[in-house]
Formats: C-alpha cells, structure tokens, sequence
C-alpha cells in the first residue's frame, strides 16, 4: 500500500486527519516513525507559507510523500488574531486553555455580533523530493461565543459557535465537524492529487 507521511507533532490534528481520509488506501505514518526528524519551524508569514515549508521540510528529512496543513482561528475585530500564531496565542508554553483566555480577554468588550471568526487550514502535499505537489485552502465560518461550551474537538473549539447549528465544534460530532470544517474542505480538494498518487503506484 503507498505510504503517506502526515507531517504534524499535533495528536488532535493527526486524529482528524486520519479520520477524514479514513477511505483512502494508503498507509498513513505518523511523525512519531520518524524519532531523528527535528521539528520544521513555521516563521512564515502566511498559512500557505507555514504549510508548504512543513510539507517539503518533512518530505526532504524522511525521503517519503508527505501531507501537511497549518491553520488557525481568524477573528477581523482582533486585526485577523489569533492568526498564523494561533497555537502560540498565549505564548510558547501556554496551551489550548490559556489561548482560550487571552481570546476571551480580548473579545470582552465586544457584543456578540461582532465577534464573528472563521477557522482556515491550508494543506499541502510534497514529493518525496520536497517539491510541493498540492496547496490547498478551506474556511469555516462562525463567532466566539464567552461561555465554554462541550467537550469535543481541540484548541479553540469550545468557544467556536456554528450559527447554523446553534453549537460549537466543542458540542457537535466529530462527524458533523469532519462535514463541515476548515480541514475537511481543504483536504477535500487534495484528493484528486492523492488518487492520481495510488493509482500510479
Ligand atoms: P499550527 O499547528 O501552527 O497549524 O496551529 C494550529 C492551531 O490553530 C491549533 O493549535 C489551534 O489553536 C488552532 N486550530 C486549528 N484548527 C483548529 C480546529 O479545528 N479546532 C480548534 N482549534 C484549531
């Protein structure tokens, strides 16, 4: 079966990566294979730039196709923040809970109608060369509510409300969420390159 590196240290991103490719045949690996990879940094200035360089960064260490995404919470009244240092929101060390205060403390003085975010992932696929193959790009649109709500999902999804239906991505299934997300859309659109990818194989 062909081999497919998922180039994340992330364990919830690797979980609803595997979960949404769950029919393709290949034989994802996780990072973990690998214990002599050294962490590619993401200093770019976009999330297409951050992607790319984790897709080729990955793919050049372990010599294998590699898909990577970066991603991230977008909210217009905080100039785009969290952005692309939505992990980081809080400082290096401060986790899905910490971010999640900062971006509380940061929406206080705002009404709930001008609290309206979107999430977006860009993936992209590397050759095991390091050439990028594939970039692609999903959002998914919704507000941050003040209360936590559910315990589903990771980072900012307790507080992500989808208005159509009425629930964050902290209450709704992960089946609902893989129907209807940032991810979910942008792996969608890799997935001619990826058939092309077994088919040839
Ligand atoms: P990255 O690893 O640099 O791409 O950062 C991704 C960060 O964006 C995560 O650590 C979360 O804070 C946030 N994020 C991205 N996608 C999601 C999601 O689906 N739910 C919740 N938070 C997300």
């Amino acid at each position: 079966m062909k081999e497919l590196v998922i180039g994340t240290k992330n364990k919830s991103k690797l979980k609803e990566i595997k979960e949404i490719y769950v029919d393709l045949p290949f034989n994802c690996i996780d990072l973990g294979a690998f214990p002599n990879v050294s962490e590619v940094v993401e200093d770019g200035s976009s999330f297409a730039e951050n992607a790319a360089k984790k897709a080729s960064g990955y793919a050049l260490q372990v010599g294998k196709w590699v898909l990577a995404e970066d991603s991230g919470l977008v909210v217009p009244i905080l100039k785009g923040d969290p952005g692309i240092h939505s992990a980081r929101y809080a400082g290096d060390h401060g986790g899905d809970a910490a971010n999640n205060t900062k971006l509380l403390q940061e929406l206080s003085k705002y009404p709930a109608e001008n609290r309206d975010a979107y999430y977006i992932c860009v993936a992209c696929l590397a050759d095991p060369q390091g050439k990028v193959m594939a970039l692609t790009e999903g959002k998914c649109h919704g507000r941050i509510i003040s209360d936590y709500l559910g315990q589903g999902g990771f980072g900012y999804d307790p507080l992500f409300l989808v208005l159509e239906y009425h629930q964050t991505f902290g209450e709704l299934s992960s089946r609902v969420k893989h129907a209807i997300s940032h991810r979910s859309k942008a792996l969608a659109q890799l997935r001619p390159t990826l058939w092309q990818l077994i088919s040839n194989s």
